[in-house]
């Protein structure tokens, strides 16, 4: 549960009474419970509302609209205002702003333009945060803090060049040891005082090539993404401590934006956050399968624990090219999704559509009608009337037999730097492999280097490019005592300091696979080869490894060019368990057949097994078992229950042996 003081599902969003006059707002609280919202944002971009100028605070405008809100028994997630400095503020101080990838210093700018690393600004933010946190401690209304928003960019100032500077001599002490574990004989890039160090930018070491920035030394990009996420997450830590001291009770957050999201290494983030949150807008016809990657990965961010969805829209977004409406029926859908998933909070952004500023057509709860009777309302509506009914769900876990192993600097590392094929992309394996767990209907979650493996049956692990001693053995112990473990081409390659480990790939997990690969061949993506696995054939591309065995059996081989008939697909046993190792960028197709061979050799069972386009996501709460299951498919599908009756809590309705969901459907059954 987020706050046992608000022991329901929290319904509600982002609202800025801010920008409305007093009758909009009176006529915003009647509406607000019409829908069943019990909860709002307040504050998100109030800094020049709430601190007019350096020494001048006045909260009473929020005191006011928080009064009024509990007296109607709504509550409040309150946000600090830090994610857009005032005008005032960087006018005065300039330092406080962000300078961009090319070298070059804002000026002004909307939100997120300020620099991680620059005292003042961390100043103000710690300031404004604890002066709010003063203010309202004791307000009834207050059971969320939501620190800044969407923390988005990293900058490259001379303030951040001074601190990575002093970030990598504590780090390695020396700069021999620096020259040495960076490899910077490779092109003549000795430093030889400190202070020669640069930041990346594209008048230093980045480049543009093709949809993203590269670096002459990866080994230094590498490093500044890991100071930058330190130095962003202690924005938020300076303004989470500051709160802690006056509220100490009253969870804080901040809403991680996009989930898989490259610049924020967010296992790092988690460590420090009381809850886990973030926004999701599910892209226009984006497979499900990607957005129950998103909330697994928040989920497994805190092992499990319930996290808060901070934003989703009603029904459009304004910041993509083009943005479709939700459908009748989807923005229901993708509530109960998240609820699914861990969420105990639905909320949007936002509850009452702009007038004006740069987001006035994102979508609403109230929209420009400003009416009851819109669509969307009624939709919004509709979900907050059924959810009153679900609080049985709330402190629900998901049980998954399966996961998958994500890593934030595996897929920094590979993407930059010059490898054999930039098409062969992280976030494409990872997304292709959690879809196949997905679809099992076996659960899959997500976890981290640093979580614990072995409550899982299954663990995938798609491109794992850096894989140093202490993974290699964490995984060895896994497979050893049983585990089965899934891993693919362009793995193991560099240890943690982005160094080849040599005697072939994948580095120090050779025995594992058993085998290893002496060449990767990469070709362009028009020109596929073929596996030969499983009495059938599929198509693969981009990247071929050539591959050796020790010990492996091979299930699958090349097609064609120069490795026709050389292993493609091995298996391994090691200790007690069994390793599979995919040498290319294959087919859907292949993963599928692959994990449903997992699941037969190695029994796995999923209670419920899904009809195409169906998902399900088992949850248990003491002696209780939830199944959830969403239809996807955009058509009729039939799904085969378990033995026993089971009743779901949205209808009511008894279900036994089987059960038919239209489009769009969403059901959550309970094990009678
Ligand atoms: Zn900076």
């Amino acid at each position: 549960m987020i706050n046992p003081k608000l022991p329901v599902i929290w319904y509600g969003g982002d609202y800025y009474p801010e920008q409305w006059d007093e009758e909009t707002f009176e006529r915003d609280i009647r509406m607000f419970k019409e829908a069943g919202i019990n909860v709002v944002t307040l504050g998100v971009f109030s800094w020049s509302l709430i601190q007019p100028d350096e020494n001048t605070y006045d909260f009473s405008f929020f005191e006011k609209v928080m009064d009024r809100l509990y007296k109607e028994g709504i509550y409040v997630c309150l946000a600090t205002p830090t994610s857009a400095p005032p005008h005032w503020m960087t006018q005065k101080y300039p330092e406080i702003l962000l300078t961009d990838v090319n070298g070059v210093k804002r000026e002004k700018g909307g939100r997120q333009n300020f620099c991680p690393n620059s005292e003042k600004y961390r100043y103000f933010a710690r300031n404004i945060a604890e002066k709010l946190a003063e203010h309202f401690k004791d307000h009834p209304a207050l059971v969320l803090w939501h620190v800044n928003n969407e923390y988005l960019n990293y900058c490259y100032c001379d303030i951040c060049r001074g601190k990575f500077q002093n970030w990598l001599k504590e780090k390695y002490g020396t700069l021999d040891e620096l020259n040495r574990r960076w490899n910077t004989r490779f092109w003549s890039q000795t430093f030889t005082a400190w202070e020669e160090i640069p930041v990346p930018t594209t008048r230093s070491v980045l480049f543009w090539r093709k949809d993203r920035y590269q670096s002459v030394l990866p080994e230094l990009y590498l490093d500044y993404r890991r100071f930058m996420t330190q130095s962003m997450l202690e924005c938020f830590l300076e303004e989470y401590r500051a709160i802690k001291k006056h509220t100490p009770d009253i969870p804080v957050t901040t809403n991680l934006i996009a989930a898989t999201f490259k610049e924020w290494n967010y296992f790092e983030w988690a460590k420090h956050m009381d809850v886990a949150a973030w926004d999701n807008y599910p892209g226009y016809r984006e497979d499900f399968s990607v957005i129950s990657l998103r909330h697994s990965l928040i989920r497994g961010l805190k092992e499990g624990q319930p996290f808060v969805l901070m934003e989703q829209s009603p029904s459009q977004a304004c910041w993509r090219w083009y943005n479709p409406q939700k459908r009748p029926g989807e923005m229901r859908l993708w509530c109960y999704h998240g609820l699914a998933h861990g969420a105990e909070t639905l909320m949007f952004f936002q509850l009452r559509q702009s007038r004006g500023g740069v987001e006035k057509f994102h979508g609403a709860v109230i929209t420009h009608v400003d009416s009851t009777k819109t669509r969307v309302f009624q939709e919004v509506k509709r979900v907050g009337e059924e959810i009153k009914s679900l609080s049985d769900i709330l402190d629900t876990r998901v049980v998954s037999q399966t996961a998958l192993l994500f890593d934030w600097e595996s897929w920094w590392a590979m993407e930059d730097t010059l490898t054999p094929n930039i098409d062969f992309r992280h976030l494409d394996e990872v997304q292709k492999y959690f879809k196949a767990l997905v679809k099992t209907g076996l659960g899959a979650d997500v976890v981290g280097k640093d979580q614990d493996f072995k409550k899982y049956r299954l663990l995938v692990a798609p491109a794992l490019y850096i894989v140093g001693k202490d993974l290699a053995q964490k995984l060895k112990d896994y497979v050893s005592d049983g585990g089965v473990l899934v891993l693919t081409t362009m793995s193991g390659i560099v240890d943690e300091d982005n160094q080849v480990v040599l005697g072939g790939y994948p580095g120090y997990l050779r025995d594992l696979v058993g085998g290893y690969v002496e060449e990767i061949d990469a070709l362009p993506p028009e020109e596929k080869n073929e596996i030969l696995m499983f009495g059938r054939s599929y198509e693969c591309s981009l990247v071929f490894d050539y591959i050796k065995t020790t010990t492996a059996e091979v299930l699958g081989r090349f097609r064609k060019d120069y490795y026709a008939n050389e292993p493609a697909v091995l298996r391994n046993n090691y200790g007690k368990g069994w390793v599979y190792y995919v040498g290319s960028s294959v087919s859907f197709d292949l993963v599928w057949d692959l994990v449903k061979f997992i699941e037969k050799e190695h029994g796995l069972r999923a209670d419920i097994t899904p009809a195409d386009g169906v998902e399900v996501v088992k949850k248990v709460k003491g002696e209780k078992t939830f199944y959830f299951l969403f239809n996807h498919s955009g058509e009729r599908r039939t799904v085969d229950l378990p033995e026993g009756k089971f009743k779901d809590m949205l209808t009511g309705a008894l279900y036994e042996k089987r059960v038919e969901m239209p489009p769009l459907d969403v059901l959550i059954l309970l094990k009678e």
